[in-house]
Formats: C-alpha cells, structure tokens, sequence
C-alpha cells in the first residue's frame, strides 16, 4: 500500500492515514512532521531547512524530497507508506514519480478524501495544533493527547486565513486530482461524514 493522500487543510485525511497505520503498519509520511524532526534533530537537512524557514520562506521541494526519500529507506516504510502534505502541485507530483521510480517504487494510489468547503471552513475555524507536536484535536483540548504540549489556534486556522488557504489549495492542488485521475490512481471518497464511516470506504476502495 503506497499512497498519496489528497485534500483540503482540515479534510480529515491525516485521522484516516492515522487509522491505515495503526491497522496496517504502513509508515505514515507527514512532510511537516518530517521538517519539524529533522530541524529538532539537527541534522543536515534539517538544518537547511531551517534557514529557509527561519526566513519565513518555502522550504524547496528537492530539500523536502530529500527528506521523504530519506524516511522512505526505514523499515516501516518498506510495508507500505501514505504521503501527507506531499506532493501540493503537479511539478511536485512529477517530481516525486520520477525519484519513485528511481527507487523501484510503484506509487498505488492518491487518496482524496473528499469534503465541501463550507464544511472545512466550520472545521478548522474549531481546530486546535499542539505547540510542540502538530497534533491536531477540536477547540476546547487544552493538552495534546499525543505528548502532552499546549494546544493553541493557529493563524493559519483563524476565519480571515482560512479562506485564503482554501483559494490556495483550490488553485494548486486541485490540479492533482486531475493528474492522478488521468493515470488511472485516484480514489476518492466522502469525507464528510462520521470518521469511522469514511474509514469503512477508504478500506474498501483500497481492497482491504
Ligand atoms: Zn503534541
């Protein structure tokens, strides 16, 4: 099982890939994740990316590549991977299948779980992060459950970014839906709906 999971910020698609782990043992690939380790752990990369971020600019994509390439030697990731927050556009998704190819993997699917805008808008408006992890859990958590850090909104989730946000993914990451359609790998599914349900659909349409 080698996915790439599609949809908007606040979709639900990181709850889904979450539950593929723990079921399946497959490595979930979270590129923000892998960023915030690799800048805590100050390793090359992360040290790289961290100028750029400390500039307030985009990490590039060959230096979040790197990463993923990276994460993708370890065991786990030799069961089975789901890709989250990589590729965002169609010259990242090129990218990615040509070093897949390089590394004798075949990519079995894009994953969009699939929710209306107005829906997002109500969902993140009410999401909190945690400080230290990333985790995300609705308002009124105040501890993460995952390490224990303070939960707090983030800009990004407040009602004036949100809507640029989703203009943002509308323009470059919709294009994907089309790319991985055109190859014949999309599976898409109605996330707008209770999680366990969607969970039953994303097994299904994965054959599982
Ligand atoms: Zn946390």
């Amino acid at each position: 099982m080698n996915l790439v999971l599609l949809g908007a910020p606040g979709a639900g698609k990181g709850t889904q890939a979450q539950k593929l782990v723990a079921d399946y043992g497959v490595a979930h690939i979270s590129t923000g994740d892998l960023l915030r380790a690799a800048v805590k752990a100050q390793s090359e990369l992360g040290k790289q990316a961290k100028a750029y971020m400390d500039e307030g600019k985009l990490v590039p994509d060959q230096l979040v590549i790197d990463l993923v390439k990276e994460r993708l030697q370890a065991d786990d990731a030799k069961k089975g991977f789901i890709l989250d927050g990589f590729p965002r556009n169609t010259a990242q998704a090129v990218t990615l299948d040509a070093e897949l190819e390089s590394m004798g993997i075949k990519l079995d699917g894009a994953l969009l779980v699939d929710v209306a805008f107005p829906v997002i808008i109500e969902r993140l408006s009410s999401r909190r992060t945690c400080r230290s992890c990333g985790y995300t859990a609705p308002a009124g958590t105040e501890t993460c459950p995952r390490c224990g850090g303070e939960m707090y909104q983030r800009d990004d989730d407040k009602p004036e970014t949100i809507a640029k946000r989703l203009d943002t993914y509308k323009a470059q990451t919709a294009p994907l839906i089309e790319y991985y359609g055109g190859k014949g790998i999309l599976i898409k599914v109605d996330g707008d709906r209770p999680v366990e349900d969607v969970y039953v659909d994303v097994k299904k349409e994965l054959g599982l």
